[in-house]
């Protein structure tokens, strides 16, 4: 089936506008992708029609508010095919998703000596709860390096791991090189050596189909913001066989089984890990994006997304004194890039006076910069409504910024 960019761009109408008396070109999707009219009217509907707090009340409009929230979650379970619902716990976003896996997987099967290897290429989200967690155990923080051209050495990898390793943390793709990590293999290694792996998915599951049972995943974060869903709501994967074994990440409503000044005892998976009152509107729009993304088809999405990929990247390449940062074979909907003697923020800011949204700086990954020698970078990224057309305009104002310097 054809990919019909048109109904898609319909569903999202704050694309037609103009900021700067200039048709505006978002490119910035990598960070927080727009959200379509379907998204918009369910909260609008859950706020007119049956607004409630879930999972306890006794009223109609409550029920209606607790059956639509947990068929998100059957919906999460199956999108990503995970064995079971109990598997999918909601948080706020993929930092929060790992900061849970970080604190309590710690907590439990982390002791003094114990090593976590963590990728050179990971967003501060899936290095710095490592580090907070390893410094509260007495562990170490073992970096696994990428090469020049953005890809995992995974040669080296058998080599990190010795009988200390207790887990590995990786981005399923870079949100600055835009790699696509072998993630497979990466899994596979670990589990000949019984090490857990934990995968940050906030720039995958929006771009490429993810199956964690294939995967084998153990644990697998991301964030609805970034699949054209409300933002502060995200979903942490966990393989049942962890998550009933680790102690609960924060204490409060929900959590509990029964609670006295005695003892308190937990509820079972996943409500253990979702202390308090949930995003509720956030997670049952969540609902509405997913069903956009089904419909559309993620193999027609990555088909059309690679198209633009291949198409900037060489219209890119044919600019003098532009270096692209990220040059993996396997890359998703995401370029990085500099050019020669125009600091990145200068270049981003007059593109934005040009229409164009994209993103400048180290984009919260300090050691992908520290690996090139550099303070940051121009990103522009793709999302399911971006036109070639866009990035001609965009490649168009590219070359007036040039010449102005
Ligand atoms: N990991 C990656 C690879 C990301 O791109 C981002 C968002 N920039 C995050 C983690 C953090 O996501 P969030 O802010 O939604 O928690």
């Amino acid at each position: 089936m054809a990919y019909n960019i048109n109904k898609i761009r319909s569903y999202f109408p704050v694309l037609n506008q103009q900021v700067y008396n200039k048709p505006m070109v978002y490119l910035d999707s990598a960070a927080s992708a727009q959200k379509p009219v379907q998204v918009l009217m369910k909260e609008e509907k859950l706020h007119n029609d049956y607004y409630g707090n879930i999972h306890r009340a006794a009223h109609f409009m409550a029920d209606k508010a607790t059956a639509d929230f947990e068929a998100v979650r059957d919906k999460i379970q199956k999108f990503i095919n995970a064995e079971s619902r109990e598997e999918i716990i909601f948080t706020k976003g993929t930092t929060e998703s790992i900061n849970l896996v970080a604190h309590s997987f710690g907590e439990k099967f982390l002791t003094e000596g114990d090593e976590i290897i963590v990728s050179e290429m990971e967003h501060h989200s899936n290095i710095v709860p490592w580090q907070i967690v390893a410094e509260r155990k007495g562990a170490k923080v073992i970096k696994f390096p990428f090469n020049d051209l953005g890809v995992l050495q995974l040669n080296l990898l058998p080599k990190l791991i010795n009988k200390k390793t207790k887990l590995i943390a990786v981005a399923h793709v870079s949100n600055v090189l835009g790699t696509i990590n072998p993630v497979s293999e990466i899994i596979e290694i670990a589990h000949k050596n019984n090490v857990a792996v934990c995968i940050d998915g906030a720039q995958a599951v929006q771009h490429t189909t993810v199956d964690v049972q294939k995967l084998d995943a153990d644990f697998y974060a991301f964030s609805a913001h970034k699949m054209y869903g409300p933002n502060g709501v995200g979903v942490l994967y966990g393989k049942k066989k962890w998550l009933e074994k680790m102690p609960p990440y924060q204490g409060g409503g929900e959590m509990i089984s029964e609670v006295s000044f005695e003892k308190t005892t937990f509820n079972e998976i996943p409500y253990k890990f979702e202390a308090g009152t949930p995003n509720i509107t956030s997670v049952i729009a969540f609902g509405a994006a997913v069903d956009l993304l089904i419909k559309a088809g993620i193999s027609e999405i990555a088909a059309w997304e690679n198209e633009l990929l291949e198409y900037a990247t060489q219209k890119l390449k044919l600019i003098n004194g532009l270096k692209i940062y990220g040059e993996a074979p396997k890359k998703s909907s995401v370029i990085s890039f500099n050019i020669e003697g125009i600091h990145s923020y200068d270049l981003g800011m007059l593109l934005d006076k040009l229409g164009i949204a994209v993103r400048t700086g180290h984009h919260c990954a300090d050691t992908v910069m520290q690996h090139f020698g550099i303070q940051g970078t121009v990103r522009i990224s793709f999302g399911i409504y971006t036109t070639k057309e866009e990035i001609d305009i965009f490649l168009e104002a590219l070359n007036k910024v040039i010449l102005m310097f």
